[in-house]
């Protein structure tokens, strides 16, 4: 095992490289660097990933298992913000809300019934984004493109649920470019609701880009990046 001082160096040097490469895609489409928002993506790695890319500077986590999550976040920590990520099962709304700050997944009204009764009880404000299936792949979860806007235009106020944004998982063929007509699809679609105000004047977020398309992310106005491997490094499935 090593300390945790020399993991903290280590992220800390693949954070730099990732916030290189923000950088240069932002200078690419003349955006301003601190309009995208890094969130560190730390699922699969242990507790002391975390208490290192804490000591690295890390203030923004990404995990995409509620129970992981809980697991290496139920301890305060002041200053970071927990972005659940990945889909979250209808038995674990509830926890998925406190412990969040932010869940970039939400794809029902019960799922949002449940999050205000949960931020209701925890007295917080719980910041969503709404996940769109873009790449039209079974295996992923999200909103129908089809449906999105019918559905978001439905939705009540909620008075401890803030709606930020969009978010979607690029395509997976290995092939960066082919997730960019989604992206542009999901930003227009961010622009159309932000334009309708009310619930919705707060609704400037698009979270979109991983390790592999997040410069292509990033020119199609990423403001929320999720990194994982680029950071922590490959994760073991086995
Ligand atoms: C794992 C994961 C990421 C990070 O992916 P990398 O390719 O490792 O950067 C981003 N978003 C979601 C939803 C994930 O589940």
């Amino acid at each position: 095992m090593i300390s945790i001082d020399t993991r903290a160096k280590e992220l800390s040097a693949n954070a730099l490289r990732v916030k290189m490469r923000i950088a240069e895609a932002c200078a690419h489409c003349r955006r301003d660097p601190r309009s995208v928002k890094l969130v560190w993506v730390s699922k699969m790695h242990p507790i002391s990933d975390v208490e290192a890319a804490i000591q690295a500077g890390a203030t923004e986590f990404g995990e995409n298992k509620v129970q992981e999550a809980q697991r290496k976040f139920n301890t305060p920590r002041p200053g970071v913000t927990l972005h659940v990520i990945g889909p979250v099962q209808s038995n674990k709304w509830t926890k998925a809300a406190k412990i969040a700050d932010w869940i970039h997944s939400v794809d029902s009204l019960d799922a949002l019934k449940k999050y205000q009764a949960a931020s209701y009880d925890s007295k917080k404000t719980l910041d969503v984004l709404f996940q769109v299936n873009t790449s039209q792949e079974a295996t992923k979860s999200g909103l129908e493109m089809k449906d999105v806007e019918a559905f978001l235009l439905s939705l009540p106020p909620f008075l401890n649920i803030r709606y930020r944004g969009l978010m979607t998982i690029g395509v997976n063929s290995g092939n960066p470019e082919d997730s960019r007509k989604g992206f542009a699809w999901l930003r227009q679609m961010r622009d159309r609701m932000q334009f309708r105000g009310g619930i919705f004047s707060q609704f400037t977020e698009l979270s979109i880009g991983m390790t592999d398309d997040l410069e292509i992310a990033i020119a199609e106005g990423s403001t929320l990046i999720r990194v994982g491997t680029a950071i922590f490094g490959a994760r073991d499935y086995t």
